[in-house]
């Protein structure tokens, strides 16, 4: 498929996301970066968001909860260009009920080409990056030239 650019901006919407494992260290790294992350938007699952912002006290727009669907919502949210951002502390030692939708959510943010940490080290790399406060450009696949293309056959 052709590919097309589109635009992120600098005020990124960024999708929040932990584990029952990971869930104090999302809490620690938010907590250690809370000027960074005060000038973007949040989102988050159910708890992590809940969690989030009563340790932090950042604004948080929360969904369901990630077994419940919230997982899935944020992969749409990324398919409809509502989030530009995902911080996904998934836990590597642990079995999920909803692996499906955490891989599902993964793809997503693979196919829709977005910045996605999944540990913290990344994580503060990604808010340590000058592209976190500026515009960025991506290429995304190009879905309706690929239409376009398949209705001229
Ligand atoms: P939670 O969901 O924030 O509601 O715990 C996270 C997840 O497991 O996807």
């Amino acid at each position: 498929m052709d590919t097309k650019s589109q635009v992120i901006p600098a005020k990124k919407r960024i999708a929040l996301v932990a584990h029952d494992g990971k869930k104090q260290a999302m809490v620690s790294w938010c907590q250690s970066h809370l000027d960074k992350l005060a000038v973007h938007q949040l989102y988050a699952t159910g708890t992590t968001g809940n969690l989030i912002e009563k340790t932090s006290g950042l604004a948080v727009t929360k969904l369901l909860s990630g077994p419940m669907g919230g997982d899935q919502q944020i992969g749409a949210k990324i398919a409809e260009n509502e989030i530009h951002m995902l911080i996904f502390f998934w836990d590597p030692l642990a079995s999920q009920p909803h692996d499906p939708d955490v891989k599902a959510l993964l793809r997503l943010a693979a196919v829709w080409n977005i910045p996605v940490a999944c540990n913290e080290t990344t994580a503060d790399m990604l808010l340590s990056s000058m592209m976190m406060t500026t515009p960025i450009e991506r290429q995304l696949p190009d879905y309706e030239q690929y239409l376009t293309d398949r209705l001229a056959l």
